[in-house]
């Protein structure tokens, strides 16, 4: 059974607000940049509007597969497809591997992905818990594998902690994984938005990886659906047959689009983004005791008193919206701001949830 009465409850409370002050968004409040919607609209005018190839426009893919073996190392045994976004590439993936019984390990707080589609695909789901600093303990994530353990899924920088794993916290997975030599999914969608280091890919150093990277967070291309996915050749070869069965591509507009936009300069928008998340931890660390958020475009606060549930109510009647941690999470102690917002929004919501604490 698909559940998602959480995030449903807040928004069907927004709908009744007169112009709320929304910190609920998982999209970056920056507009597309400028080439990239050129050469959308400059592709459709070129009548690029028909299907591509399933795996994804080979100039696109080959572009994707130069900066792999740049950044990873990585030798010819590599599969790559082009998806209709990271949740694309995620439903393939979880369909493609899961066999029922077969068990997905990710970190509680997690993407509300990860649980759903698990059970899509007749998984099950095995959060391990974070709380209270998010860091990914080697020894909890060890203890959570057993036999039926079928894929470790990680997302660095982390929805909705924030969480940025170091290399030596990556080695450590790895080192756990190698030991079964257990498939790791590597959800990068957020590795733009690092602010204290820089971004690790745990493909660096364990090869039984794929990797998932979009354009919806930074590129501001969440509409446009598309995504890349590479990895240990034959299982994308069985991601790319299932995508013929049923994407059958990403939009081949917004794939055109997607390579335009790997050339460009987001550093003025990242730097913007460590400004919003320098003013939220300013303000929330002492009121409310918030861990420091590394990366991504969320915070994980934990509410007063351990209770979420009457915090984020008392958050709406004052006209300021944020999610539940019960949404992201088997607990619902904390819950999730997103600071992808004006400075001056980001600063009246920071004020009003200050005085709540
Ligand atoms: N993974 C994480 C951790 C996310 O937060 C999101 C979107 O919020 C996605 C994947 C999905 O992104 P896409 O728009 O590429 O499908």
């Amino acid at each position: 059974m698909l559940d998602s009465s959480g995030i449903r409850k807040v928004f069907d409370l927004a709908a009744t607000m007169t112009d709320p002050i929304s910190l609920a968004i998982g999209q970056p409040d920056f507009d597309v940049p400028q080439q990239a919607k050129d050469r959308a609209i400059e592709a459709i005018r070129l009548g690029r509007n028909k299907y591509t190839q399933t795996q994804g426009n080979a100039d696109l893919l080959a572009e994707v597969a130069d900066r792999c073996r740049e950044e990873f190392n990585w030798e010819d045994d590599r599969g790559y497809l082009i998806a209709s976004g990271v949740s694309g590439a995620l439903v393939l993936a979880m369909l493609t591997l899961i066999d029922p019984g077969d068990e997905v390990v990710f970190t509680d707080p997690y993407f509300v992905m990860y649980s759903h589609l698990t059970r899509l695909a007749g998984g099950t789901p095995v959060p391990v818990d974070t709380y209270p600093s998010f860091r990914p303990d080697a020894g909890r994530i060890a203890d959570a594998i057993t036999d039926k353990t079928r894929l470790l899924l990680i997302n660095s920088p982390c929805n909705p902690t924030g969480a940025v794993y170091t290399s030596e916290e990556l080695a450590d997975i790895a080192a756990i994984a190698a030991k079964r030599d257990l498939l790791v999914i590597s959800d990068e969608i957020y590795d733009h938005f690092c602010y204290d280091g820089p971004f690790n890919s745990i493909a660096n150093i364990y090869d039984n990886t794929i990797v998932m990277r979009g354009f919806s967070k930074s590129y501001a291309m969440t509409g446009w659906r598309v995504a890349w996915c590479a990895g240990p050749k034959p299982i994308i070869e069985k991601m790319t047959m299932l995508q013929q069965y049923s994407f059958v591509c990403a939009p081949s507009i917004a794939q055109d689009a997607a390579l335009t936009a790997l050339g460009l300069d987001m550093s003025a928008q990242q730097s913007a983004y460590k400004k919003k998340r320098d003013m939220v931890f300013d303000s929330l660390s002492g009121p409310f005791g918030l861990v420091k958020p590394e990366g991504a475009f969320y915070a994980f606060v934990p509410a007063p008193g351990g209770d979420a549930e009457s915090f984020v109510a008392k958050a709406i009647a004052s006209n300021v919206l944020v999610i539940p941690g019960e949404v992201f999470s088997r607990s619902n102690t904390h819950f999730r701001l997103s600071y992808a917002t004006s400075d001056e929004k980001l600063a009246k919501g920071l004020e009003i949830l200050t005085s709540l604490a």
